[in-house]
């Protein structure tokens, strides 16, 4: 087993990753979502040693699919003289992962990267878009001030990648901080794009559009939630009127919506809880439902375009509470209770 990074090391990690946002050339929004995907798959496939991490192109490709599918659609309210419609995402003309999956969808009528999937179609899109993250973000990203800095990984090579030693590491120790920095330089990069200013207006919803799935989507895999589930709060097992969809390991912890990672709870049950891990009960609680349902919530996830599937999704928890107590973190157990996660919860995934 290769052994992880030294504090000496990650710190170099950081420092380098900062330089790139900093001096790197973003003249489309795709390195930004290169690192988000980079990140999210450190996360669905690595594990916490020092060790290499092989990704196809394809894999990458897959993501910036489902990570531009949203942003597709027009965006906008349409007040003050604005007129909805697609974010441009890159300086010249639109950029060509967009154009082709705007194109995909107009003609295929699919409403879900999942559904998409399965459409014979699926395959040209995804190769014409492993083509362009293969010539420009991965090609480009490590270019900082007239250099090439290639600490993640060194090139492209019949399809494939290679995160060096200690870089996937890297991404799931830091993962929230990474995701951050994504976002907010992804937010800038659009909403400094003059061609945007007729769309934007003053709409204040841009990061809730591009990252988070829609309300009016998880209304509806609310409801189809209590069929499956019940009227019962997950965390105190009360009887429940109205509902929220919580985030099992929360948003906070990891960006990505996955199916298998929503319960539903008592608005002050999930507010209280709010960015904090459950306890052991409610973990517990939750692999057991995550074995019990989980065909059920795959395909309801499906319905709204949530993926992931239970195998990945009980990867990212067991990253989550592994993450937590190497950080000495804390469980929620009730309002106002927490307990230490200790060497036991991570016995749980064993
Ligand atoms: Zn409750």
């Amino acid at each position: 087993m290769i052994p992880i990074p030294s504090s000496d090391q990650q710190l170099d990690f950081l420092s380098r990753l900062q330089r790139l946002f900093n001096e790197g050339d973003f003249t489309a929004t795709y390195k930004f979502a290169l690192l988000a995907a980079l990140a999210d798959l450190s996360v669905e496939l690595g594990a916490d040693d020092g060790n290499e991490l092989d990704l196809s192109v394809r894999q990458i490709g897959e993501r910036f699919i489902y990570l531009y599918w949203r942003h597709t659609l027009p965006y906008g309210d349409g007040r003050n003289g604005t007129a909805p419609d697609t974010l441009v995402q890159n300086n010249g003309t639109q950029a060509a992962v967009l154009t082709a999956i705007s194109g995909f969808r107009a003609q295929s009528g699919v409403t879900t990267p999942q559904m998409a999937r399965a459409h014979p179609g699926y395959q040209a899109l995804l190769t014409s878009v492993a083509r362009t993250v293969a010539s420009q973000p991965l090609k480009y990203l490590q270019n900082v001030g007239g250099t090439t800095d290639q600490f993640l990984y060194e090139g492209v090579e019949r399809g494939r990648v290679r995160l060096k030693r200690g870089v996937c590491y890297c991404f799931r120790r830091f993962y929230p901080l990474v995701q951050q920095l994504v976002r907010s330089h992804w937010i800038g990069h659009i909403k400094a794009n003059q061609r945007n200013f007729s769309i934007l207006g003053r709409s204040d919803d841009l990061e809730a559009f591009l990252f988070e799935t829609s309300r009016e989507s998880l209304v509806v895999f609310g409801g189809l939630l209590r069929t499956l589930d019940g009227p019962y709060c997950f965390y105190c097992r009360r009887e429940m009127g109205p509902a929220d969809v919580d985030h099992f390991i929360p948003f906070a912890h990891y960006a990505r919506d996955l199916a298998h990672n929503f319960v539903l709870a008592h608005p002050g049950c999930n507010r209280r809880k709010s960015d904090s891990l459950a306890a052991r009960p409610h973990l517990e609680r939750w692999l057991e439902r995550l074995t019990k349902h989980q065909d059920a919530l795959t395909e309801i996830g499906a319905r709204i375009g949530l993926g992931g599937g239970p195998e990945v999704n009980r990867r990212v928890a067991s990253w989550a509470y592994a993450t937590a107590r190497a950080g000495g973190g804390h469980g929620w157990v009730a309002p106002g209770q927490y307990e230490s996660i200790d060497q036991g919860y991570l016995c749980c995934f064993a």
